[in-house]
């Protein structure tokens, strides 16, 4: 057996009672921060000593008896809040996230967590000082709660139950996979899968290009212009949802099935930044049209690699990281390798053999065969991208 931690995220139905509320306790959270914050700053530039929580906590304290307001919010709440900025200090110092930054209403993500004091009823959960709120359950929990993060998307609520879920050791799959990250869809596997993007994607597209012409129009700061801004807010947390939920069944499926996962190792960013084509427009066009498709096909990649990762490890098989280099012009019946072989996107024709296929699938099937070769020179368990040897965690 083995002990994971899975979470839960259900969108929260408040009344409006509640729903200030919670609005009310992510102010005051965003306050707490933001003071902390400029505390530590003000202490570096002036003693060179980094504080932590627990030098802050007691200040907390102290504000909480001078105004009403802030005695108002669970005091557990804000505690997690200050232990937060430990986290995103060591994230900073550790290289993994650029400095902390002050939370601005309407622009930062608002989310707080209770570590406990919280219940859950069939499709309900309790939260202090707040009462019971119903939530829309769309599955069942599994496992014991160990904590709640309450946040905002766009205008609605929700709540992440993190939970801790015994599981059988897994009897690894023998089968093995590679994966082709498309532009148009969203992969490509190597036995010849194609997994294309939600079809209503399309649609959420041409509605915020709509949606973002209509707000050029408006007036800045005008009533009118912060509706505007309010329905594309809607919309993006909306292709948010939609691409999420598509790529958990995705990776459910990829990681249930395969034992050996092989993805290439792309920096996203990179990756974004010199996008390769669009959905109708491959190559030149894509820089002036590269807000909207980036809104909604590139975001969803890290997020993949990201859940198969986790899923994959539940079920002990392994992914493993190949260079890209060659993928996509590589012979996989001849080894010719040539820019020639593909001129075209979506079709592999080769120039020495004559071997024809899927552009997306032919690259899956070298991803796949790089993956072996990388794991046939004994790095059996490398659970990592090329370029972070440092950060090797070994399945
Ligand atoms: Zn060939």
């Amino acid at each position: 057996m083995k002990t994971i931690y899975k979470a839960y995220r259900f969108r929260l139905k408040p009344n409006v009672g509640q729903g200030r509320q919670l609005a009310r306790i992510a102010g005051v959270c965003r306050l707490v921060w933001n003071l902390c914050l400029e505390q530590r700053e003000t202490v570096y530039t002036s003693r060179r000593i980094t504080l932590n929580s627990y030098r802050q906590l007691p200040d907390v304290t102290i504000l909480r008896g001078e105004y009403d307001w802030i005695r108002e919010i669970p005091s557990q709440v804000l505690q997690q809040k200050v232990r937060d900025l430990d986290i995103a200090y060591r994230n900073f110092f550790e290289g993994r996230a650029s400095f902390p930054e002050r939370k601005k209403k309407g622009k930062s993500i608002d989310s707080f967590r209770f570590p406990q004091g919280f219940k859950i009823d069939n499709r309900r959960v309790f939260l202090p000082k707040i009462g019971w709120v119903g939530f829309f359950k769309s599955r069942d929990i599994q496992g014991e709660p160990k904590h709640m993060t309450i946040s905002r998307s766009g205008k609605h609520w929700f709540v992440s139950i993190c939970c801790e879920v015994e599981i059988a050791n897994a009897v690894p799959k023998n089968k093995a996979v590679g994966i082709d990250r498309g532009i148009a869809k969203l992969c490509a596997l190597s036995d010849g899968t194609v997994i294309e993007n939600p079809a209503c994607f399309g649609r959420y597209k041409r509605k915020l290009a709509k949606l973002q012409r209509r707000l050029a129009r408006k007036r800045k700061f005008s009533r009118n212009f912060y509706k505007a801004k309010a329905k594309i807010t809607a919309l993006h947390s909306r292709i948010a949802h939609t691409r999420r939920d598509f790529i958990h069944k995705t990776t459910t499926g990829i990681a249930k099935n395969h034992g050996l996962v092989v993805l290439e190792d792309l920096h996203v960013k990179a990756m974004s930044k010199s996008a390769k084509g669009s959905i109708d427009n491959p190559g030149k066009n894509v820089r002036q049209k590269s807000g909207l498709n980036r809104s909604i096909l590139d975001a969803g990649w890290s997020e993949f690699r990201r859940q198969l990762e986790y899923k994959v490890d539940w079920a002990n098989g392994i992914v493993v990281y190949v260079d890209p280099k060659n993928t996509s012009r590589r012979c996989p019946i001849c080894g010719h390798t040539a820019k020639e072989n593909r001129l075209t996107q979506a079709d592999f024709i080769c120039v020495s053999c004559g071997y024809s296929g899927d552009a997306d699938i032919t690259a899956a099937v070298n991803i796949l065969r790089a993956g072996h070769a990388r794991l046939a020179c004994g790095e059996i368990g490398a659970v990592r991208p090329l370029g972070e040897a440092g950060t090797l965690k070994a399945a």
